[in-house]
């Protein structure tokens, strides 16, 4: 059956991997969604998910530009080929050039290619999947949307690092922040379910995920984030270790003899919850194994609650007055744990916490997990994707879509 709606394709390529969904204009549910991964490996796979129906099948080791046939391939097989009006692509890092998500030409991917140094595995996997879905779908609008352009507004007084300034000049060494579509999303879910004055709030928004980060959020603008140059800094997250005194790097570099790959490697890969906790980097098996007595798997719990408490703490002073602390992510959607312990720690805000709804409201519910007169405490779950569909939507000039999407 031919689908009449326009449709927008959200593509999300990584190094090996290659995410997808496909979303009518203006709807937040998608039609379909799935994954390329382990793409130039002998394994490589694509699996789409249709009405809660999973389908994998090989690419016989080949790599992105395959594993845009093969979803061409399905898109023609359902009848939506035809229907996708416009292709939203996920970009890493867009620098201070771009300060909101564009129509791609050549003249913008050289630019944002320019950006490369800033997230040197990121980006230029990025870029192989606009390039790739430009040579297959030329006359498609692709429309790039970065995860930094949300943090734009943040003032010189966040954003700088108290470094030399010519490290920013030279090389753009300042804080950008992550998780901008996600943050911007969930902001504007909190104006509607929480009833906020748009030009009137302020709320803390902390999207905790295998990366976590929290940002300030002043009338819908960010105002201050927990991330920096790269998404290392800030929160403990699954394998990253967040904040680290410089000085300690410093120092195992000099009694290890590290060079500058194995920081990489131990900063981002080794650190975190699995890091402390010496087991694992997901929080499911932290939690559990802390109710069973695993030593590592409390400490790692404690100090990811004691780091987030302290950062949420930190981000309200970016802020007049606090009326919500909102949580999203795998870990804010679903560890009520996390939510208890952390809301506990906010005891100065005057934040209250109703256990019974902090229990209810998993597994992609949102609400207020709060009572009493105090700030808020609420749970939205994020969509990262429908955002990056809605503005390629909007920007294709597609009808509709954001007020589909405020309505
Ligand atoms: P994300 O990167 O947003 O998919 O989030 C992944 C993280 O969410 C992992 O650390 C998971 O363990 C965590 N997560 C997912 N479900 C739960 C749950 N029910 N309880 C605790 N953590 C969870």
């Amino acid at each position: 059956m031919t689908e009449n709606r326009s449709l927008v394709l959200v593509i999300n390529c990584g190094s090996s991997s290659l995410k997808f969904a496909l979303f009518p204009a203006g709807d937040q549910t998608p039609l379909m969604s799935g994954l390329a991964e382990c793409l130039g490996e002998t394994d490589a796979r694509i699996t789409a998910k249709i009405d809660g129906d999973k389908k994998t099948e090989s690419l016989n080791g080949e790599g992105h530009a395959a594993a845009l046939d093969v979803l061409l391939r399905v898109l023609a097989e359902h009848g939506w080929l035809a229907g996708v009006k416009a292709v939203g692509h996920r970009m890493v890092h867009g620098g201070e050039a771009f300060k909101a998500s564009v129509v791609v030409n050549e003249k913008i991917l050289s630019e944002i290619e320019a950006h490369n140094h800033l997230a040197p595995l990121h980006n230029p996997a990025n870029l192989l999947g606009i390039r790739t879905a430009i040579a297959k779908m030329p006359t498609i609008p692709q429309v790039v949307v970065f995860d930094t352009a949300f943090h734009q507004t943040m003032p010189a007084s966040a954003y700088l690092y108290a470094l030399p300034m010519e490290y920013y000049r030279e090389q753009g060494v300042r804080r950008y922040g992550f998780h901008g579509t996600s943050h911007r999303f969930v902001a504007e879910e909190a104006v509607s379910l929480l009833k906020l004055k748009p030009a009137d709030h302020g709320i803390v928004i902390a999207h905790l995920g295998n990366g976590g980060s929290a940002t300030a959020v002043l009338n819908g603008k960010s105002v201050d984030t927990t991330m920096g140059l790269t998404p290392l800094e800030g929160l403990v997250m699954g394998t990253r270790s967040g904040d680290v005194d410089p000085g300690a790097v410093v120092h195992l570099a000099r009694a290890y003899g590290w060079d500058v790959n194995q920081i990489d490697t131990v900063l981002n890969k080794k650190s975190g919850l699995l890091g402390i906790s010496e087991l694992s980097n997901d929080m499911r098996t932290i939690e559990s194994a802390a109710a069973e007595g695993h030593d590592g798997a409390q400490k790692a719990l404690d100090v990811f609650v004691h780091r987030l408490a302290r950062h949420i703490g930190g981000l309200a002073t970016s802020l007049p007055r606090l009326d919500a602390v909102v949580f999203t992510g795998g870990i804010g959607e679903n560890s009520s744990l996390v939510r208890k312990m952390t809301i506990e720690r906010l005891k100065v805000f005057g934040i209250v916490l109703d256990d019974a709804a902090n229990e209810a409201t998993i597994r992609g519910k949102a609400g207020v997990i709060s009572k009493g007169a105090g700030p808020v405490a609420a749970v939205i779950p994020t969509n990262e994707e429908w955002m990056i569909a809605r503005d390629a939507g909007e920007l294709a000039g597609l009808g509709g879509s954001k007020g589909a999407a405020r309505a």
